[in-house]
């Protein structure tokens, strides 16, 4: 199995905050991991490391075994290879769906406009969006910007998709055709690190469950391990309070 991902003994520390302390977590070609835990205890700092969207204080981030946390690293090169989406789905409201979704790929990573554009009505068709191309944001539910968010993350054919609480800002019905899109990405063989508050969706979905807690990863496993037989203290009382 490849490594694609490979976290070893990340620090983050924000002023007097250490909110990383000696994260390491693995992530294989084609498996799905999910951070779960307590709001607070660390997920999106990770996700944002791992993007270089902060600088870590100690420890190494390897993609595909090359060292992204050196400072030689090239933050643009990286973020080729990582598409993001977080929780807000971050749409610019004054810019339509394709203009969205082609921004970067041609204004950042060189990508020609016809290509970027060739590209984006495909994975639009894909989710069914293709006739909202045109449209801007606020024409769109919740659920179809979300959405449009992920595609404007496969638009480089990342390695590695991260995906920081993608539906908890999405009204309850529309949470399941986002999760769906994840669901099919995971079948075509996407390779993507989630963070979620979505237990049901963690066990359907992932390979394996990382608990972190207060900036540990206390627990990880098999989500029929991690979920319903966790080894340790802390990752039961999570488990307790909230289902
Ligand atoms: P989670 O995503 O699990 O809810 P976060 O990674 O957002 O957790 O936050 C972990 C901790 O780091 C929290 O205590 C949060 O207040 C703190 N934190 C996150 N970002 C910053 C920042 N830019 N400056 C200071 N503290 C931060
Ligand atoms: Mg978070």
């Amino acid at each position: 199995m490849t490594t694609v991902l490979s976290v070893e003994g990340v620090h983050k520390v924000f002023g007097d905050r250490h909110v990383l302390r000696g994260i390491s977590v693995d992530v294989d070609d084609h498996q799905v991991v999910a951070l779960i835990g307590a709001s607070g205890s660390g997920k999106s700092t990770l996700l944002r490391c791992i993007n270089l969207l902060e600088p870590v204080d100690d420890g190494v981030i390897r993609l595909d075994g090359a060292d992204i946390t050196d400072p030689r690293a090239d933050p643009d090169r990286v973020r080729r290879k990582i598409g993001i989406v977080f929780q807000a789905y971050n749409l610019f409201p004054h810019m339509s769906v394709l203009a969205n979704v082609t921004l970067a790929p041609v204004h950042v990573h060189r990508v020609p406009a016809a290509q970027a554009r060739a590209k984006a009505l495909e994975l639009l068709a894909r989710i069914g969006l293709a006739d909202l191309a045109g449209a801007y944001p606020d024409r769109l539910s919740g659920g179809q910007q979300q959405r449009v968010a992920i595609v404007r993350a496969l638009m480089n054919s990342p390695r590695l998709l991260l995906l920081d609480e993608v539906t908890s800002a999405l009204d309850p019905e529309l949470v399941g055709e986002v999760l769906a899109l994840i669901r099919d990405l995971r079948a075509e063989g996407m390779t993507m690190l989630l963070a979620t508050h979505e237990m049901g969706f963690a066990r359907q979905v992932a390979d394996r469950v990382c608990f972190l807690d207060g900036g540990t990863l206390v627990e990880q496993g098999p989500p029929e391990q991690v979920l319903g037989d966790p080894q340790e203290p802390r990752t039961r009382q999570f488990l307790a309070r909230i289902i």
